[in-house]
């Protein structure tokens, strides 16, 4: 499909910064305002684009979480859920924790998603992302990994109920998918792929790749998990040498991809070591997957990435120009961007759309990284050849 026929939209409000855990918590969705500003600066986003948020109902967001956990939530919302229920409800420690309001900021973030989804199966546009979403991690009747709705699960669902589509998810965040996985363990008619640090060292500590599915879902779970350290050329290989077999054997109506960012190797939170040329590559491999199987049909939604300064917004910046058909780019940053933002900045800003990498490591076990990785995608790739 021409590029040019394709219309893109994109998921903002300003109130989409108000999912905010505590002042000091690394999810710090400042990110998203940052690559909104970046993305307007260069021209590139347009009021055209921009697609708001609405509150998910109850009903909604009951496509995954259950009736009594949505209630838990808004009881948190107004400081009144006990000790007992904030343990049942995963709200217990200092990774997700309960905030004010907590159930309308999180049923916003399910609203951007289905506001999105409508407007592409009903046409008026081809693609868009919601980088403000992808909170893969919560599970049907528990929070977990600063995750309160799954935004992602609940537009997979959606997608199945109202628009009776085969929806195939690509999950590349650092952190494997579990909240999607286990909504779909069973189901044949979404297929939830996730490739990720293996669960060894990591939170959650899922996605082994014996985790195939159950019953008449066998087969329709994918996990590739990759070492710890790995670096572009072998992630980059690895992914290719899965999702190809997987979106051909599956041959899915719609995309749904998820874009965290911290495998990069300056995330503070993974020990992957890949760099923003792997970043920007990956939405645009996807892009090309949905143009050759979806008709162009793609939804790409943010996830984790945690350093908001260095990472975040260049390569956010590119999911957007993956799905508008424009190059990657080069050379230097707008420097009324910099400006801007230096002033709030704790480090000095980079300039240029590239890695300064002058904090780079070389890996001395580069080879044997890349050798397990690939063999253990030989493994998972034999399964739809
Ligand atoms: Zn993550």
């Amino acid at each position: 499909m021409n590029n040019k026929q394709q219309l893109t939209g994109y998921v903002y409000s300003n109130d989409l910064l108000q999912y905010r855990f505590s002042n000091s918590h690394p999810f710090n969705q400042m990110r998203l305002k940052l690559t909104t500003e970046l993305l307007t600066e260069l021209g590139y986003l347009k009021p055209s684009h921009i697609i708001k948020p609405r509150i998910a109902t109850d009903d909604e967001i009951a496509l995954i979480h259950s009736y009594d956990y949505i209630q838990a939530i808004r009881h948190a919302s107004h400081g009144i859920l006990s000790d007992s229920e904030a343990k049942k409800y995963g709200l217990d420690g200092d990774d997700t924790q309960q905030f004010r309001m907590m159930h309308k900021h999180s049923a916003r973030i399910v609203g951007g998603a289905l506001n999105l989804v409508d407007q592409v199966m009903t046409n008026q546009i081809t693609n868009g992302c919601h980088l403000g979403g992808g909170l893969h991690h919560s599970l049907p009747g528990r929070a977990n990994g600063f995750c309160i709705y799954n935004d992602v699960a609940i537009a997979i669902k959606y997608l199945m109920k109202y628009y009776n589509q085969r929806v195939l998810c690509i999950d590349t965040d650092a952190h494997h998918g579990d909240g999607t996985q286990w909504s779909f363990y069973t189901n044949d008619q979404a297929l939830i792929y996730s490739i990720h640090e293996t669960g060894k060292f990591l939170f959650p500590g899922s996605g082994h790749y014996t985790e195939r599915g159950n019953e008449e879902g066998f087969g329709y779970t994918v996990n590739m998990p990759l070492e710890p350290y790995t670096e572009d050329e072998s992630f980059i290989e690895t992914f290719k040498a899965t999702i190809e077999p997987v979106v051909a054997s599956f041959n899915p109506d719609i995309i749904i991809s998820v874009h965290g960012v911290d495998i990069h190797y300056l995330d503070p939170l993974t020990h992957m070591h890949c760099t923003l040329d792997a970043l920007y590559q990956i939405p645009y491999i996807i892009k090309s997957l949905a143009d050759t199987y979806t008709n162009g049909k793609v939804i790409m939604f943010g996830g984790g990435g945690y350093n908001i300064w260095k990472v975040v917004p260049r390569a956010w910046t590119h999911v957007f120009l993956a799905l508008l058909g424009e190059s990657p780019l080069t050379g230097n940053l707008p420097e009324a961007w910099i400006k801007k933002w230096q002033h709030y900045a704790p480090i000095t800003l980079p300039n240029t759309w590239q890695d300064e990498c002058e904090d780079f490591q070389v890996i001395p076990r580069k080879d044997e990284i890349s050798e397990i990785n690939m063999k253990r995608a030989q493994q998972v790739r034999s399964w739809f050849i």
